[in-house]
């Protein structure tokens, strides 16, 4: 399969300030020696709690923020030693929907002048292409022309992340980051929300990054699965692979925190010991051996790493080291 990113060994700490004067006083390590390619034409999904640093990685691949270290290829080269003008063509090609549809669109903006900003940002002038362009896409997000002349706080959660998805797809790009785009819709909503992506993905050759905590919706959406856990991946497998056959104990325990509705059932499962430790002072060894229920001495001390199981299905975990 071709690559449209290879990411290597990105790591993103967060400096904690102190006080007036700034002075650093630790670091937030959000990200942890990542490294994982994305594939053309794919939905990787990827999932972990909250704080786990999922939307970290996701600013990063797209440069809105910049890593500490580690090299971003898109395309071959690498996006982290480009200057912000060699960036133009990465900029139309990338794009973000992320998880607030009431934060993401400028309330006092109509949807035309919305949609139209992409254009204006690229340098495109050409008012009848625009005007058909976006009239093109706002059918293509199901919706009718009459919306244009409105403003977002007219529209419901659903229907302003679909204007959301409208304005990030219009210049056609090659990849999207969609970071929890339906976390904040009602249930009923979701479902619609996740369809209309999946059928972008096919009609414009899309490659995804998909970030929930839900799994339900991860196994709906993607074709392969990362596990992301205080900024490091521990499982990376083929989507169904990953729902048949997950190794690593905390994707077990993300399985386990799926509510049951049999009682009986609950209890024989582990439930995750404790909070997720605080990422500026994350734990030695393996980050998960202070609340995995198999951690052995060696999870104390040493960081076990990613490796390949079987084609298509990595975990990091000592108990599938041979
Ligand atoms: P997720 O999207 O999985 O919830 P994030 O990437 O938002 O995780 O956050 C990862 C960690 O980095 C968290 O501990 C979070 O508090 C911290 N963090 C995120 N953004 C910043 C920031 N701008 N400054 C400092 N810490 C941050
Ligand atoms: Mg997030």
């Amino acid at each position: 399969m071709e690559k449209l990113f290879e990411i290597k060994n990105l790591n993103m700490y967060y400096p904690v300030t102190d006080g007036i004067l700034g002075n650093i006083k630790g670091y937030v390590y959000a990200l942890n020696n990542v490294n994982i390619d994305i594939y053309k034409n794919e939905i990787l999904g990827l999932v972990g709690e909250s704080g786990s640093g999922k939307s970290t990685f996701g600013n990063c691949i797209l440069k809105l923020i910049t890593p500490t270290s580690g090299e971003i290829f898109f395309e071959g080269e690498n996006i982290l030693t480009k200057k912000k003008n060699q960036l133009k063509t990465f900029r139309k090609n990338t794009q973000l929907i992320f998880q607030n549809p009431y934060m993401s669109l400028n309330p006092r903006m109509k949807i035309y002048d919305i949609l139209k900003e992409p254009f204006i940002v690229n340098g495109i002038k050409n008012k009848k292409e625009i005007e058909e362009k976006i009239k093109k896409i706002v059918s293509l997000i199901g919706m009718q022309d009459e919306i244009l002349s409105r403003y977002p706080h007219e529209f419901s959660g659903g229907q302003r992340q679909r204007i959301a998805i409208a304005r990030a797809i219009i210049l056609k790009p090659q990849f999207i980051v969609a970071d929890e785009p339906v976390s904040a819709l009602d249930v009923s909503i979701q479902a619609q929300i996740i369809n209309l992506l999946t059928d972008l993905k096919q009609h414009l050759n899309l490659t995804m990054l998909f970030i929930s905590h839900d799994l339900s919706i991860i196994k709906y959406i993607s074709d392969r699965v990362a596990v992301m856990y205080l900024g490091e991946i521990v499982e990376l497998a083929e989507k169904n692979e990953f729902f048949a056959n997950h190794k690593h104990p905390y994707s077990q325990a993300l399985f386990d925190a799926v509510p049951v509705i049999s009682d009986d059932k609950k209890h024989s499962k582990t439930i995750l010991k404790g909070d997720l430790p605080l990422p500026n002072n994350p734990p030695s060894g393996c980050k998960f051996h202070t609340r995995c229920p198999y951690a052995m001495d060696k999870c104390k001390t040493e960081n076990p790493e990613l490796k390949e199981l079987a084609p298509n299905h990595s975990v990091k975990c000592f108990l599938f080291e041979k």
